[in-house]
């Protein structure tokens, strides 16, 4: 018999060398708290990269998952699927949607939505319009589609040629989208504030004008709200900051399952139409049991006084951070972002940074800029909040302290 093995502590040689992976796992999770397999508690200020919105182990989740694991996990698109039409109703009463297509993770959600732009204007007999343009410093996944999608070179290198059909333009800069918006155009595909890219925001206002944009040149509108949706900024999307902004698309995911692998790409019926039958599928995507977490999961983050907790929580990071700006001058450059999609772009490396506050025993993103990035759980509380300061203040301290002493000093 072969003998029983326990989990390595390192990290092992049989897991695909594409992560870089920390030597530091983890037990359990109760809210904002994990407990390491090195034995001390963490305050997790990731939260899975945005995913676990509502904390570790919420009870309606876990009990809700429970439940539907004893009746039903799976069974097939051929057949109706009642957790899944109540999940759908659901979205289309809370979003600007009339349809959805459920899918098993982020990058899926944004091919569908590629699928669905072209399809649509192929449907209208424009069949040109297959241009889809996209931002620098994006993150859309990392499906072929979705890498060409984001362009950036380091996820491309390798990968054969660049697919056609891709424009790449700087973010936030109106007057090069409405240069290069033409008759080969079939979307605009944006993130309102970018995830990966360092917690990056697009000018509300300018939304506004991306709409208006769309709407004169028959161009759709596509939002990747899969970080910064789902109550992330304080609106239950981050587009609704702006007015009269409303997408033709938008995928969704991360926070959708709260942990469980779902998400979705929501379009209008019109947006949709060049979706028919026999156009896109996926197996898994949208089987009972995701939806049964995912309904649960969307009726919590609705909640007007989670939002509200957000845009406090925020007020209070705001205040809190600018402070440490200002003590840090020497190791904190900017602070940006939106509600509890926070950037801190660092003058010291971000990875060494990132060492430091697990060596406080707080958990926090990397991100692009050299940036370190807070997604807390969107039900952090106030007093988790000041502790996290506390021991990003430590963080800073400990960066400092590797700086090479300045002459005069
Ligand atoms: C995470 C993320 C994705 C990709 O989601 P996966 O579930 O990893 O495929 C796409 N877009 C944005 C904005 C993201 O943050």
């Amino acid at each position: 018999m072969p003998e029983t093995k326990t989990a390595p502590a390192v990290p092992s040689d049989h897991i695909m060398a594409v992560y870089r992976r920390t030597p530091l796992g983890f037990v359990r999770g109760e809210g904002a708290r994990l407990f390491g397999t090195d034995g001390e508690t963490y305050l997790d200020c990731l939260a899975g990269i945005a995913v676990n919105a509502l904390g570790h182990s919420h009870p309606k989740l876990v009990k809700v998952l429970k439940e539907q694991g004893e009746k039903l996990w799976h069974v097939s698109n051929i057949f109706t699927i009642p957790e899944q039409e109540a999940l759908a109703t659901f979205l289309s009463q809370v979003t600007f949607a009339e349809e959805t297509f459920f899918t098993n993770s982020g990058a899926e959600a944004i091919e569908c939505a590629i699928k669905a732009a072209r399809k649509y204007h192929w449907a209208n007999g424009q069949p040109e319009r297959v241009d889809i343009i996209g931002f620098e410093g994006s993150f859309h996944g990392r499906t072929l589609a979705a890498v060409n999608a984001s362009g950036n070179q380091d996820y491309l290198e390798g990968f054969g040629p660049p697919m056609p059909g891709f424009v790449h333009l700087p973010y936030g800069d109106l007057d090069a989208l409405r240069a290069a918006v033409g008759p080969t155009t079939a979307a605009i595909l944006l993130e309102p504030v970018q995830g990966e890219g360092g917690a990056r925001s697009w000018p509300v206002e300018g939304l506004t004008e991306i709409r208006k944009l769309c709407d004169e040149t028959g161009t759709l509108l596509v939002y990747d709200e899969i970080q910064c949706g789902l109550g992330r900024t304080g609106k239950l999307f981050a587009y609704e900051w702006a007015e009269n902004a409303e997408p033709d698309i938008m995928t969704i995911a991360k926070a959708l399952g709260g942990g469980f692998p779902v998400g979705a790409c929501l379009t209008t019926a019109k947006a949709g139409k060049g979706m028919t039958v026999g156009s896109h599928g996926s197996t898994y995507g949208g089987n009972p049991l995701a939806m049964a977490v995912g309904l649960a999961s969307m009726e919590e983050l609705v909640k007007p006084e989670l939002l509200d907790h957000v845009v406090q929580l925020n007020g209070y990071f705001n205040q809190q951070l600018s402070g440490l700006r200002e003590r840090y001058p020497d190791v904190v450059e900017e602070i940006r972002g939106k509600g509890l999609l926070i950037g801190i772009k660092l003058k010291t490396p971000n990875r060494e940074f990132m060492q430091h506050a697990r060596d406080n025993q707080l958990l926090i993103a990397g991100g692009g800029d050299n940036c370190v990035r807070l997604l807390p759980p969107l039900v952090l509380t106030v007093e988790e909040a000041s502790e996290a300061v506390a021991k990003l203040e430590a963080s800073c301290e400990a960066a400092r302290a590797l700086l090479p002493e300045k002459t005069g000093a």
